[in-house]
C-alpha cells in the first residue's frame, strides 16, 4: 500500500516552496504542514544575528535557556502531546521525552562549566596563562524523528550556551515538534534570528551542511546519512562535524538464575519505543544452556505487550513505527530472514495493513550462513546462541558499528571481560542496551559515531579552545645571541 502518512523526499528535493506535511502514524490523521524553508535566507538570518548572541554575558544566555526549559516543565502537555501525535510513541514516553528536554538546560549549563572551563595561572614577570573558549560560530543541527525535541535538543542547547547561533532542520517526518521547539525558545527570549528552523527534507539537509556560512555540523540520524555528511565536507577540514549514528547493538546473557529479569530486561532492550531508539538491542546473544528457558520468558513477555496508538487505557507499551513504508520494509527484513536459513521465535505481525502497528519479531539467527550488519530500526531482534564466553564476546562484536551494548548476568569477572573486549560507546551490566542518562556522554565508535559524544560532552565541540600568553604591558628582554651594543 502506498505511503499515507509522509511526504516522499522527492516532493521536498528540488523545489524551494514544496508542501510538507507529517501525519499521525496511529491515524493517518494530518498533524502539520507548512512549505520548505530556504537555506540561504536562514543561514543569512543566523550569521546576521550571532554577534548580538554572543556578545551578551553568559548569565544573559543561560536566563534565557532556563526560562525555555521552566516554562515547559510548567506547561509540558502541549509539547508531548504533539510528540506522542507526530511518531505515534505513548504518551507516558513522550511526557519522559519533555522531561529530558527540560532537564537538558540544567546539565549543559554544568557541563559547559565543567568541559570548557576557563582557566588562568600567573607566570613569571607579570606574565599569565589563559584558557577560554569561544564558539564557532552558525551551527547546523539535524535531527532524526525518533527523539524529535530531546535529540536536537541536545545540541540546540549547548550550541547556544556557547554562543553560537543555530539553524536547525528537523526530521521531514517531525516538523511540527521541531517547529514547537524553536517557537519555545524564541518566547523564552532566545532571538528569533539566533535560532531559525528550516524544514525540509535531504536536499534542504545537504545544502545545509555544505553551506559555505555554517561553521559547524552536529547531525543525529542514520549512518547512511552522516557518512553523506561527512563526504560532503571531505574538503572542509575547518568545520566541526559531530555525527549521532545508529548502532546494531548487542545484549549478551549469560550464567543468571534469574531469568525472569533477564528476559524482562531484554524485551526493554528490543522493544521499548518499538525498537526506535539507536540505542535498542538489535541481537540476543546467549548462552544455548540458557536459551529455552530465556526465549521462553521472552516469548510470554512479548505476548503480554500492548502495541497501540498513543492515548490509549490502558497505555500501550509501544506504538506504531513512524510510517508505512517503515513498517513494509520491517516487514520484509523479517520475511528475509525466514528465507534465508533463520527460524521464527516469534511472527512479527501487522494487525491492521492500512497502519505502522508491528507487534514484536524475534528470530533466531545462529545458522544462518551470512548475516547482515545493518540497522533494523524496528521491533525486530535476531537471536544468536553460542556455547562459551569468548564466542559470545566475538558475536557482540560481530559488527562495525558500535554504541551500546550490554551483558545480562555473569560474574564481576564476566563483566570486567567483557567491558574490556567489546567496543561500543556505551557498555552496560545487567541494565537495559537503552535508557541513557543525560549528565554522561553519549555516542558510539565505527559507524555509530565520529568520536563527538553528545549528551554531557556535546559542550565539547561547540566551542573551541583558545590559549593565551598574556602581560598588562610590553616588557621583553634578549638573554643570549645578542652581539654588545
Ligand atoms: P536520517 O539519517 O534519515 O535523517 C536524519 C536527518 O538528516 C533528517 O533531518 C534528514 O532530513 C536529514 N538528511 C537526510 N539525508 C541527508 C543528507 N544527505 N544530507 C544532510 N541531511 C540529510 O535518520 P532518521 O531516519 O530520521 O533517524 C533514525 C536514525 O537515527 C537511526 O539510524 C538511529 O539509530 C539514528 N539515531 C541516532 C542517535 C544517536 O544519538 N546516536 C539517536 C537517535 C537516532
Amino acid at each position: 500500500m502506498a505511503d499515507q502518512l509522509h511526504v516522499p523526499d522527492k516532493t521536498v528535493e528540488g523545489m524551494m516552496t514544496a508542501q510538507l506535511t507529517s501525519h499521525d502514524p496511529a491515524t493517518g490523521d494530518l498533524v502539520w504542514q507548512g512549505t520548505a524553508g530556504d537555506v540561504d535566507a536562514e543561514v543569512a538570518r543566523a550569521r546576521a544575528d550571532w554577534p548580538l548572541w554572543v556578545a551578551l554575558p553568559l548569565a544573559k544566555r543561560i536566563d534565557s535557556l532556563k526560562r525555555f526549559a521552566e516554562r515547559l516543565k510548567a506547561d509540558p502537555e502541549p509539547m508531548a502531546t504533539l510528540i506522542a501525535r507526530e511518531t505515534g510513541k505513548p504518551m507516558w514516553e513522550a511526557k519522559a521525552e519533555v522531561e529530558s528536554v527540560c532537564a537538558k538546560v540544567d546539565i549543559s549549563v554544568k557541563a559547559y562549566a565543567e568541559r570548557t572551563a576557563q582557566r588562568r595561572s600567573d607566570g613569571t614577570m607579570g606574565t599569565r596563562t589563559a584558557l577560554r573558549h569561544k564558539p564557532h560560530g552558525v551551527m547546523a543541527v539535524l535531527g532524526p524523528y525518533n527523539f524529535p525535541a530531546h535529540l536536537p535538543n541536545g545540541h540546540i542547547i549547548p550550541a547556544l550556551l556557547a554562543g553560537n547561533a543555530v539553524v536547525f532542520k528537523p526530521s521531514e517526518k517531525t516538523p511540527g515538534v521541531g517547529q514547537m521547539l524553536v517557537d519555545l525558545l524564541h518566547a523564552a527570549g532566545v532571538p528569533e534570528g539566533v535560532v531559525r528552523i528550516l524544514h525540509g527534507g535531504p536536499d534542504q539537509g545537504r545544502a545545509l551542511v555544505s553551506h559555505a556560512d555554517v561553521d559547524g555540523v552536529l547531525f543525529t540520524g542514520s549512518a547512511r546519512t552522516g557518512i553523506a555528511i561527512n563526504r560532503s565536507l571531505a574538503a572542509r577540514p575547518d568545520k566541526i562535524v559531530a555525527l549521532e549514528m545508529g548502532g546494531n547493538n548487542p545484549i549478551v546473557v549469560w550464567d543468571t538464575r534469574d531469568i525472569a529479569s533477564a528476559a524482562t530486561l531484554v524485551v526493554q532492550s528490543a522493544f521499548m519505543s518499538a525498537g526506535q531508539r539507536c540505542s535498542n538491542a538489535r541481537r540476543l546473544i546467549v548462552r544455548d544452556t540458557l536459551a529455552p528457558a530465556l526465549l521462553d520468558d521472552i516469548r510470554k513477555i512479548t505476548d503480554r505487550l500492548i502495541v497501540g496508538a498513543p492515548f490509549d487505557d490502558p497505555q500501550p507499551f509501544m506504538g506504531p513505527v513512524i510510517d508505512n513504508e517503515t513498517a513494509d520494509g520491517l516487514m520484509e527484513s523479517f520475511l528475509y530472514f525466514l528465507s534465508s536459513g533463520a527460524q521464527s521465535i516469534r511472527f512479527m505481525t501487522r494487525p491492521d495493513e492500512s497502519r505502522p502497528f508491528l507487534t514484536p519479531g524475534i528470530v533466531d539467527v545462529t545458522t544462518m550462513a551470512e548475516r547482515p550488519d545493518i540497522e533494523l530500526f524496528g521491533p525486530l531482534l535476531q537471536v544468536v546462541r553460542v556455547s562459551d564466553f569468548d564466542q559470545a564476546i566475538a558475536e557482540a562484536n560481530a559488527t562495525a558499528y558500535g554504541l551500546s551494548a550490554a551483558l545480562i548476568g555473569g560474574s564481576p569477572e564476566d563483566y570486567d571481560k567483557f567491558w574490556a573486549n567489546v567496543r561500543a560507546g556505551v557498555i552496560n551490566w545487567n541494565r537495559p542496551t537503552n535508557g541513557a542518562s543525560s549528565s554522561m556522554p553519549f555516542g558510539g565508535v565505527g559507524l555509530s559515531g565520529n568520536h563527538r559524544p553528545s549528551a554531557y560532552y556535546a559542550a565539547d565541540y561547540c566551542a573551541y579552545p583558545v590559549a593565551s600568553t598574556e602581560a598588562e604591558v610590553p616588557r621583553a628582554t634578549i638573554g643570549i645571541g645578542l652581539a654588545q651594543d
